[in-house]
């Protein structure tokens, strides 16, 4: 590479003489060559006035819906102005604001920063960037005047990757010369929209048919070369995942579609959705290991989906002005249920899914959230009012705090409203025509729609007249004993228990090194014996046992997975109790489960006397 593009004076050229498309644009540079020891650098060069001024951090994320602006990993602040540092104060009370005195005569402050990504900026935990990739979310290297809206301010932007690393984002390009990247002008909300990913490894896949608009671009980072290898199938099936939202919803609200997506075990494992892109974080080998493939099959869906459900048409608490405004997450049980209820089935009717994947994966979900004793005191909306507090929170008593329960419990609410629509109609309409009404429109840019509650009753009455109003209050705001399995039931099948493994289930055993006995003894247990969450209730909650502590013999023996499923075995023909040796806090205690009904886990069967609708939920709409 020429040493001009590796030295300071294209970034140079780019301050002073890019042409001034818009005089107030705020310029950032990011040199991610340190991506590998995760620390991204910023300059930024922000119009200034004299007297005093605040900057502001982003706090609030969309698509995180909760205050989780990487603000702890803000470093090297350095402001200067006409060659002068200026000093900066934090403020007092608002962790992400800024305060800093102007010169008279100054009209542009020159602000340097670090963002250090060993936290991942899209919202989950472990680092942004490897050895051979990164994740570069542009809130976590900017600073923007306090109160502006961000559709008003621009940001005209570039930045060095590290030597020969390939890129992929939803941005246009203006130039690129060597390493270096320019980006044509946008606002601060369309930037922060539009992460950025990038790697040594990188494969860029078309799924838009050669002349067809818009442009379906996926483009790949991986650890490793062949983890981008993907099968014609999966080709095939993205391709189709395309087709089948155009059906669904039969409006398109983006310019061009990227999906983003990293390929790591290394990086924060995120899913995080964008009007024009998705940045999602598949394990490393999701593309060649069928179970990976399978537990991963609904992530792009699903962030695909938010496209039309959560950019498009939002929640009004959710639309904000800026970053610093808070967002109110009452409505999450449509913006993350519906989502998380359309993803699995799209993953089904493109065939990323088989029929019989879905349904394991749903009998997984019903049963895990028919046995959330929580929800005998915490309502679902109050897990979507408590996205701030729950989303980091482990899984240590989940059952009784309850997780973010929005996602699950609100795709059995939905897959109830489309099994409603079915039979109230006679099978004229579905929930596909809900959507065309609430996400389609008119094709073209990213634009929100704002919705509320009465929004969403009144779609859904224009499609088949219903009490929904009086149907979803009592889902979302009541408590109640069971999950809500009524769209599993009317949709022509049940829930049940039998020794057999759940498919799912076995997957994310092999792969999160954990056992699951959660409907029969009452728990799951790590490799290293430690008990994960306990259900209250359970034959182990009543024999005193506790999550966090840990499991070391069984029946007289040191503990194994298959060891404690031969116990269960040996349990059902005997009134003997299992015998558990429990490490607590240094101090060692038996207890005695009495369980003897054996292994327990959950499938959806088929009640014969009812027509199949989830059979025919799941069919394609497109051929
Ligand atoms: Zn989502």
């Amino acid at each position: 590479m020429p040493w001009l593009y590796r030295s300071s004076v294209l970034l140079f050229l780019f301050f002073f003489f890019a042409p001034s498309l818009t005089a107030q644009a705020i310029r950032l540079h990011v040199d991610l060559t340190d991506a590998p020891r995760n620390i991204y650098h910023a300059q930024l060069q922000i119009p200034a006035h004299a007297g005093e001024m605040s900057l502001v951090f982003p706090k609030w994320i969309p698509g995180n819906h909760r205050p989780s602006g990487p603000i702890g990993v803000l470093t090297g602040i350095h402001i200067e102005a006409a060659g002068q540092p200026l000093s900066w104060q934090r403020d007092v009370v608002e962790m992400y604001e800024f305060h800093v005195s102007v010169p008279a005569g100054v009209d542009t402050l020159n602000v340097s920063l670090d963002a250090l990504t060993s936290q991942d900026s899209a919202g989950a935990g472990g680092p942004a960037a490897s050895s051979n990739l990164l994740d570069l979310n542009w809130n976590a290297v900017v600073l923007y005047p306090k109160g502006a809206k961000s559709d008003d301010v621009n940001f005209i932007t570039s930045v060095r990757l590290p030597g020969g690393w390939k890129f992929g984002t939803a941005l246009a390009v203006a130039r690129t010369i060597g390493d270096d990247v320019e980006f044509a002008s946008v606002s601060l909300t369309t930037l922060v929209d539009s992460p950025l990913i990038a790697g040594v490894h990188y494969r860029k896949v078309e799924l838009t048919k050669p002349g067809e608009t818009p442009l379906h671009v996926m483009d790949l980072v991986a650890d490793a070369e062949p983890d981008l290898a993907m099968t014609s199938q999966d080709l095939a099936a993205y391709q189709k995942l395309v087709a089948e939202t155009g059906a669904l919803f039969g409006a398109r609200h983006y310019r061009q579609y990227h999906f983003l997506l990293t390929l790591s075990d290394q990086v924060g494992g995120h899913g995080l959705e964008h009007h024009e892109s998705n940045d999602s974080v598949d394990a490393e080998r999701a593309l060649l290991d069928p179970d990976v493939h399978m537990l991963y099959a609904g992530l792009v869906s699903h962030e695909f989906v938010h496209s039309w459900n959560g950019k498009y048409r939002r929640p009004a608490g959710l639309a904000t002005l800026n970053y610093q405004e808070p967002m109110i997450g009452d409505l999450l049980w449509v913006y993350e249920g519906l989502t998380e209820y359309l993803g699995n089935l799209l993953a089904a009717r493109s065939g990323l899914l088989t029929d019989e994947q879905y349904r394991e994966s749903l009998a997984g979900t019903a049963v895990a959230l028919d046995h959330r004793t929580g929800r005998k005191w915490r309502p679902l909306e109050d897990t979507a009012r408590s996205v701030q507090t729950l989303r980091m929170m482990g899984s240590q008593w989940q059952n009784w705090r309850r997780g973010l329960d929005y996602y699950p419990e609100g795709e059995l609410i939905w897959l109830e409203v489309e099994s409603i629509i079915r039979q109230q109609s006679q099978g004229q309409h579905s929930l596909n025509d809900f959507c065309r009404r609430f996400h389609g429109g008119e094709s073209g840019a990213p634009k929100v729609v704002t919705y509320t509650f009465d929004d969403v009753v009144r779609t859904l009455n224009e499609v088949a007249p219903y009490d929904w109003a009086a149907l979803l209050r009592e889902r979302v705001a009541a408590t109640s004993s069971h999950a809500p399995l009524g769209g599993i039931e009317r949709g022509g099948w049940r829930l049940v228990y039998n020794d057999k493994p759940n498919l799912f289930t076995q997957a994310e055993e092999k792969l999160a090194k954990f056992t699951d006995f959660s409907y029969s003894l009452g728990f799951f247990v790590g490799e290293d014996g430690k008990l994960g969450d306990v259900i209250l209730g359970s034959p182990a909650y009543q024999s005193g046992l506790g999550a966090g502590m840990k499991l070391v013999v069984v029946n007289g023996r040191k503990w194994s997975p298959s060891g404690l499923h031969a116990a269960l075995k040996a349990a059902r023909g005997s009134d003997l109790p299992i015998e558990l040796l429990i490490e607590n806090a240094q101090f060692f205690k038996t207890y005695y489960v009495a369980y003897h009904d054996g292994e327990k886990n959950p499938h959806l069967e088929r009640v014969s006397e009812q027509p199949d609708i989830l059979g025919d939920i799941l069919k394609p709409l497109t051929h």
